[in-house]
């Protein structure tokens, strides 16, 4: 530290210095003092940090008053909320960063309904005696997949793991080589199975597995299971095999051992009607007769967050006496929310239309083209001549390790602005209220429309117009 440094942090206002100006403000002087003190403590270290880091030459002086600015602007970033609503302009319609899937109308009514006052949580109000939190979802799932008896958990992750630990501690649990897929976010098969005190029992090969690698492993002394993973997030394609669950169910069948079959996406409606790729639906895995399945219910169910264990009735009610069951039980908002979503299912007769996520990905491109051509409208209306905008046909993606290969035709708006890098611009769009998000591509910014609400044009519009003004 050089002396011009030194005389600097002599500078420095002291806390009650500060605090006494502050206070004078009209909107801090109604906040709690620690608060306050917080914000000129911070104050105070960022100087001292320009000051560290400055060679002594400062542009602004640290004094009383630069310090106050600094502890009014902390305050406003600890006010302003940290998780909040963003416009998803990616095309990425279960983004995983952007909170998978939006909820219907009557999920948020559930919500609020219910988080307003006090619930039926776990209270039976036929008997008035203790009740189960999934009983409130069990019927629907019973009705709707064919299932014998269903569990639901904090998501599909906690799922997998509470299964593994239920039906498989301490025994093998045997799994393909093509099935052991990473999810993202860290999140593979084989780390939870260890985590679980499942012991990981491979066979066969990355692309090929077949009936009799699973049979030779079958040891009634330390089998716990077999596994099937459903590789959702990829596909693999040449000379591939897989057993199909049906066969292993059998093949767990002779032996007694149960099988699970982790679907990962979960989808309850017949995507082949819309003419999208097929996906094994979760009736068709109950059909199958599997002891076990699992799935998420913010995937393709287009849901909350959740982890749904659907199953047969022994090994149910293993799982249901796990106490780790206790560690990873769904909250009532979520339940709430997943029940109103799997209302949509049993009570309509199109619930894509009412499901925000299969509204997205079952829209005809014309009508996506429609709202394309209204934000290009909008934007371009607002006449200032440093950007540029243009229309035209594109793809979007499911995403949320979902549907890998589906691709969605849609329509985007590009944009270019002639005194802004596209990295900026994207940037700008991020940091709008609330926050724009597109993707770039060959240097342009590309904002896809088929997952945007119709209200969300008007806000793109708003946030484009604070953006050429600032
Ligand atoms: C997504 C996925 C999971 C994890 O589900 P979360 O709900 O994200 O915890 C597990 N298994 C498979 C096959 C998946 O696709």
């Amino acid at each position: 530290m050089d002396d011009a440094q030194r005389l600097l942090l002599k500078e420095l206002p002291k806390i009650d210095e500060i605090l006494a100006l502050l206070e004078k403000n009209d909107d801090a002087a109604t906040l709690p003092r620690s608060l306050l003190v917080d914000a000129c403590r911070h104050a105070v270290d960022g100087m001292r940090r320009e000051i560290f880091d400055s060679a002594g030459v400062m542009d602004k002086r640290p004094g009383v008053d630069r310090a106050v600015a600094m502890a009014e602007e902390r305050i406003r970033s600890l006010r302003e909320p940290s998780i909040r609503r963003v416009i998803n302009a990616t095309g990425i319609l279960l983004h995983t960063n952007l909170g998978r899937a939006p909820l219907c109308r009557e999920a948020l009514e559930e919500i609020v309904s219910i988080s307003r006052g006090y619930s039926n949580l776990e209270f039976d109000l036929s008997t008035g005696r203790r009740g189960l939190r999934y009983d409130h979802v069990s019927e629907i799932l019973r009705v709707l997949t064919g299932a014998e008896e269903a569990i639901v958990v904090n998501n599909n992750a906690a799922a997998v793991l509470l299964v593994l630990n239920s039906l498989s501690f301490g025994k093998e649990a045997i799994v393909s080589r093509g099935e052991l897929i990473e999810i993202g976010g860290e999140f593979r098969i084989p780390e939870v199975m260890e985590k679980s005190g499942a012991l990981l029992r491979e066979v066969g090969s990355t692309n090929r597995t077949h009936l009799y690698d699973y049979e030779n492993a079958i040891d009634p002394e330390t089998t716990g299971m077999i596994l099937k993973v459903h590789t959702s997030n990829f596909r693999t394609v040449g000379f591939t095999g897989e057993v199909e669950p049906a066969v292993l169910v059998e093949l767990g069948r002779r032996h007694g051992i149960p099988l699970m079959n982790d679907l990962g996406s979960g989808c309850l409606l017949d995507l082949g009607r819309f003419g999208l790729g097929r996906e094994p639906t979760v009736q068709d895995a109950v059909k199958s007769g599997a002891d076990v399945i699992t799935f998420s219910g913010d995937k393709l169910l287009g849901g909350p967050q959740a982890g749904i264990i659907l199953g047969r009735r022994p090994v149910m009610e293993k799982i249901r006496k796990n106490p780790l069951n206790r560690a990873l039980r769904i909250d009532k908002l979520t339940l709430g929310a997943l029940e109103a979503t799997l209302a949509q299912y049993l009570f309509s007769k199109n619930p894509e239309d009412h499901i925000p996520v299969l509204r997205f990905m079952t829209e005809p491109v014309d009508s996506v083209h429609h709202r394309a051509e209204e934000l290009f409208r909008r934007l371009a209306g607002i006449g200032d001549s440093r950007f540029s905008f243009t229309t035209g046909p594109d793809v979007s993606f499911a995403g949320g390790g979902s549907l890998p290969t589906q691709e969605f035709p849609t329509r985007v708006v590009t944009v270019q602005a002639g005194h802004l890098t596209a990295h900026e611009m994207e940037r700008r769009l991020r940091r709008g209220d609330p926050p724009v998000i597109g993707r770039i591509q060959d240097e342009k910014v590309v904002l896809d429309a088929r997952a945007l609400a119709d209200d969300e044009v008007d806000i793109i519009e708003r946030v484009f117009r604070h953006i050429a003004a600032g």
